[in-house]
């Protein structure tokens, strides 16, 4: 659902406002999370299937009709896992329901006049699961070689975590206090210590250290795992900066779309022998098994419809899987509700000039947004590339109790206004406005990466049920990662054809080794 919108008047008349997404996005948007004083504002949401996701939550019986269908594998969310797992099993006899019209989840790419920009999920990592997929099917990511800078005080400083540490734009005590942090990050073995970082915030090590550092990681925290400093566990923080100070990111890798070009090219390599089996807007209401099937009752084009699978693959997130499985073990059910995910509106700002090359992933701390990204960068040099446009993406993860922002649209266009004013006031060569703004809202966008969600409460959030197995990136982390949900959906499509085929104790145990690979 795509919404043009005006600016409060001001030379900002100019630029078009564009609203998207769903924030139903995050089926069924839970107004529990939504921390508004007295009175809620009135629901002004496009989401196409809020109204039926909103029933959902609300334990509201749906009249289940009877099977109209019978197949081996429902798989529910079209996300990455989903459509990773569909294409490990192709060839076999699945069913994939989707509830928004499009696939993609959170790594889904748009494009304004040919040019693709992400609408979350920005890079991958050479050689990971997801880049290992995306060659399979005929992409090529480009590394981004560039490590990342920070804009802080009016200054851009590369690399902030090596040869740009000395340069950081802060008092001689602070810029002490950052290297000192850094040595002793790489002091720690987070893979040692894992239980114990899991068990305590970061800020229990940061705060030995300039507030500047907390900062820092305030920005780099949100939009990396959802959650600020204080909210993190220890054992992503340290692990994060080790990656970053060692110079880990070298192996970065990406195409214009985010990760959205792995989704977008995997619906265009299998719809042509599988479009049947891909079922868009088709929202999911119902899970139920019994000692023989499983029967799944989704609405579709306004009707309710149910099918009955041997098995289900829930790649639909936990919060979501929460509600609609029938039957879960209540330490189960308690384990998935409580996940916490962040509400991420994605900015996308499209300029008509080229006004910044200097970096791919640029840090903003104590913004509106964290960071940018270059929406282009891993092909701007290439021989004959004249893009007509710039396009700029900016992440800027909102705090839990903000998540209301995303209801209306007025309250994206002032969130996206003011995300321009801070982007304006960086740096002078930023003074320039862009053309178009899209906002593309995501209720519930990534899994929080809080102390004991990695080794506690994601191993009973996703064991798996006699016949459905857990997937989404949030089976998998430490963080919500795109090649995690492939990771887990190729481990799932294994789980399936073991079950299918009587095997269920060498798909057991292919279950629990993908749950307990620690894989950061
Ligand atoms: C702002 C942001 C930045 C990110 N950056 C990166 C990055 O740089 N690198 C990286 O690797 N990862 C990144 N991620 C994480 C990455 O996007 C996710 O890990 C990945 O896309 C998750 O895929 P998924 O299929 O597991 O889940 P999702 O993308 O959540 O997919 C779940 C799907 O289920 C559908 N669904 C929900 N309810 C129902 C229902 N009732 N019936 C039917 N369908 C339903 C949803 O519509 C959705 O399509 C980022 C995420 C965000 C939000």
């Amino acid at each position: 659902m795509t919404k043009n919108l005006k600016l409060a008047p001001s030379r900002r008349d100019f630029i078009k406002f564009v609203v998207a997404g769903s924030i139903a996005s995050g089926c069924p948007v839970d107004r529990a999370l939504l921390p508004v004083p007295s009175s809620p504002p009135a629901a002004n949401v496009e989401g196409e299937h809020f109204a039926i996701c909103h029933q959902v939550r609300e334990n509201h019986t749906f009249t289940k009709p009877d099977a109209a269908r019978k197949v081996d594998i429902a798989i529910i969310g079209g996300g990455m896992a989903g459509l990773s797992a569909a294409y490990f099993l192709r060839g076999k006899d699945w069913l994939l329901l989707e509830k928004e019209d499009h696939f993609g989840g959170n790594a889904y790419q748009e494009e304004f006049a040919g040019q693709a920009y992400s609408t979350a999920a920005a890079y991958d990592f050479r050689g990971s699961d997801s880049d290992q997929l995306a060659k399979e099917i005929g992409l090529d990511l480009l590394p981004i070689n560039m490590p990342d800078p920070t804009i802080d005080n009016g200054v851009y400083t590369p690399d902030t975590w090596r040869s740009g540490i000395s340069q950081l734009p802060y008092s001689k005590e602070t810029v002490a206090s950052f290297k000192k942090f850094a040595e002793d990050m790489l002091k720690l073995d987070p893979r040692k210590d894992i239980l114990e970082l899991d068990s305590k915030p970061f800020t229990h090590i940061t705060s030995a250290f300039a507030p500047e550092v907390t900062k820092w990681w305030d920005a780099y925290g949100p939009s990396n795992w959802g959650a600020l400093t204080k909210d993190t566990t220890a054992y992503i923080g340290v692990s994060d900066a080790q990656y970053l100070i060692k110079g880990e990111d070298s192996t970065r890798v990406i195409l214009p779309g985010g990760l959205g070009c792995i989704s977008h090219k995997l619906v265009e390599v299998m719809r042509p022998k599988y479009g049947e089996r891909m079922l868009g807007g088709a929202t999911v209401v119902s899970v139920v098994p019994d000692a023989h099937e499983v029967r799944i009752t989704y609405m579709h084009e306004d009707r309710l419809t149910t099918v009955a699978a041997r098995l289900v693959l829930m790649c639909a997130p936990k919060f979501i899987a929460s509600r609609l499985v029938a039957g879960l073990p209540d330490d189960q059910k308690q384990a998935m509700q409580r996940m916490r995910y962040a509400p991420v509106p994605m900015i996308n700002m499209i300029f008509d000039k080229q006004i910044y090359r200097k970096g791919y992933d640029n840090w903003c701390p104590g913004n509106s947004f964290t960071d940018f990204i270059v929406a282009d960068w891993t092909i701007r040099n290439q021989p004959g590339y004249h893009p007509k446009y710039e396009i700029l993406t900016f992440y800027s993860t909102l705090r839990e109790s903000q998540r209301y922002l995303l209801l209306e649209e007025s309250s994206c266009k002032e969130f996206a206004a003011k995300v321009l004013t801070d982007f304006q006031k960086l740096l002078p060569e930023f003074h320039v406005d862009p053309i178009e703004i899209h906002l593309y809202r995501r209720g519930h966008a990534m899994m929080m990466a809080v102390p004991g969600q990695y080794t506690k409460n994601r191993m009973i959030a996703s064991r798996p049920m006699d016949r459905i197995f857990f997937g989404n990136s949030d089976s998998g982390g430490p963080e919500s990662l795109t090649t995690e949900a492939v990771r887990i959906s190729q481990a799932a499509a294994e789980w399936a054809n073991l079950t299918l085929s009587g095997k269920s104790a060498a798909a057991a145990d292919v279950a629990h080794k993908a749950l307990t690979k620690v894989s950061f």
